[in-house]
């Protein structure tokens, strides 16, 4: 796409002049001290700005050098540092610092390839410092960069990395520190990943990703709605390297659940085991590598239900539940019918056991079924129905159950809001689906008939990157009735 991405930037960084700057392009003016931006730049990774600058005042008053960094335990400097995220990992960093910087006489190097052999240090971290710190071209990608800069369809990538591969060769070096600054201060303010502020956003004449339309629906305030996202991540492990965790703040949904997890418990790092303020619940399939669910629950469930008690679907690790005072929340990966349709039977099989399933929890209370459903239920629910009817997740028996389930009085959640055609959570990786919006909607909200009222608002979030599906998200208040 033809943009001219230097107007572009002067345009956006007129609409966040009142944005508070960034904390390390901060510290980075006030002190132009290499090490003062660098420590920064570490303590900063998956923190608030408040948070980070507070701790680099109090890490400053004790060591603005690597040599009295030096004198400083691990404990000391965990007690300095704490709350920033990962408070221990960053202290055992720094405190393994002075040491890494004694063959460049206690000084901050000014290379990417030297300063990533730093503890601590990555790509980001090194290209934020060297840009911030020393003043030298680079580019420094984070999520916010590699976010905004896909939706302009400036670059077509799928990881940071590669986005600041593509932005190296694309975007005029004049651009290449300040992009950072303003592409943060701009993601995290009118840009955001969920729920973005199209209408007041100066770019949103020329956005392939206006979200006019979902900002029509207005978020109700009601203080006890609950927000409830889902997302197919397809591979947990995968999305963690693209900024998985700090999406997961930035949601700040009440309960989350993913799908495709594509891990074993032991396989997952201590960070997505622990994401701050949420209670995560694993349920994986038996065979490595392949579907799995998970949640991330803020307030812990009365009880968590693995799998629906029938051994060839739980073997594939395909449905959890969370269990609370007035609501059941399911979350659930539909197996796919495969090339050639050869588990459609098996599909076919898991959509009656569900059924039932969910039946017997409504008798309860109100149940609500999250998940990436593997079906496309109407026409308007894929780009290219003509071409797909003999194709797994649009074939008329998968379809007949989706009525069949509909008729039985679930509701689609989506379509009480929207009935428009164009609006999907999956694209195909290949024939540049998604830039394309050549989509099919297959991941839903549904909840029983008689929890019609709870439901405030269905939305699907098509800005956020990171898998092949995009999240969607429910408000639903259990005390409405
Ligand atoms: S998605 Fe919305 S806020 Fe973001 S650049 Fe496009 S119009 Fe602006």
């Amino acid at each position: 796409m033809n943009i001219d991405i230097g107007k572009r930037l002067k345009l956006i960084e007129e609409s966040i002049k009142d944005v508070p700057v960034p904390v390390v392009d901060l510290i980075a003016v006030q002190t132009k001290d290499p090490f003062k931006v660098l420590t920064a730049t570490i303590l900063s990774a998956r923190t608030r700005d408040e948070t980070t600058a507070a701790a680099a005042k109090r890490l400053f008053s004790r060591a603005s050098n690597a040599g009295q960094l030096a004198g400083l335990s691990v404990k000391e400097i965990e007690k300095l540092i704490y709350p920033v995220g990962f408070f221990r990992n960053k202290a055992g960093y720094l405190a393994r610092l002075p040491a890494a910087l004694e063959p460049y006489n206690g000084r901050v190097p000014d290379t990417i390839e030297e300063l990533i052999t730093l503890p601590g240090v990555g790509r980001k971290t090194a290209n934020l410092v060297l840009g911030a710190a020393f003043g030298k071209p680079a580019i420094c990608v984070d999520t916010h960069v590699h976010r905004i800069m896909n939706i302009w369809g400036y670059v077509q990538t799928k990881t940071p990395l590669a986005t600041e591969m593509a932005l190296r060769d694309k975007l005029p070096r004049r651009h290449w520190i300040e992009v950072n600054s303003i592409l943060v201060a701009f993601g995290q303010s009118i840009c955001r990943p969920v729920s973005p502020l199209c209408g007041q956003c100066p770019a949103s004449r020329v956005c392939p990703q206006n979200h006019k339309k979902s900002r029509k629906i207005k978020m109700q305030k009601n203080k006890t709605a609950l927000k409830l996202m889902s997302w197919n991540v397809n591979g947990i492990r995968a999305i963690e390297k693209k900024g998985f965790i700090e999406q997961v703040k930035e949601f700040d949904a009440d309960i989350l659940g993913i799908q495709e997890t594509k891990a074993q418990p032991d396989q997952l790092s201590e960070q997505l085991k622990n994401i701050d303020g949420y209670k995560a619940y694993w349920f994986s399939a038996e065979k490595k590598g392949y579907s799995g669910v998970a949640l991330y629950c803020k307030k812990e469930p009365l009880k968590v239900y693995y799998g629906m008690n029938v051994e060839e679907f739980d073997a594939e690790g395909r449905v959890i539940t969370a269990e609370y005072d007035d609501y059941f929340l399911v979350n659930a990966y539909f197996p796919n019918s495969g090339a050639k349709l050869k588990r459609l039977d098996f599909k076919l099989r898991f959509n009656r056991e569900i059924h039932q399933y969910l039946d017997r929890l409504a008798d309860q209370k109100a149940v609500v079924l999250c998940g990436d459903y593997n079906v496309a239920h109407t026409e308007i629910d894929l780009k290219n129905p003509k071409n797909n009817v003999k194709n797994a997740g649009f074939t008329p028996e998968e379809r007949a159950w989706m009525d069949e389930f509909v008729e039985a009085g679930y509701l689609d959640t989506f379509r009480m809001f929207n009935q428009e055609p164009g609006h999907y959570t999956w694209w195909s990786y290949r024939f540049n689906a998604r830039a394309k919006d050549v989509g099919w909607r297959i991941d839903y909200f549904c909840v029983d008939g008689a929890s019609k009222k709870k439901v405030i608002s269905s939305q699907i979030l098509k800005e956020v990157m990171g898998s092949d599906h995009c999240p969607v998200q429910m408000e639903f208040d259990p005390n409405c009735s």
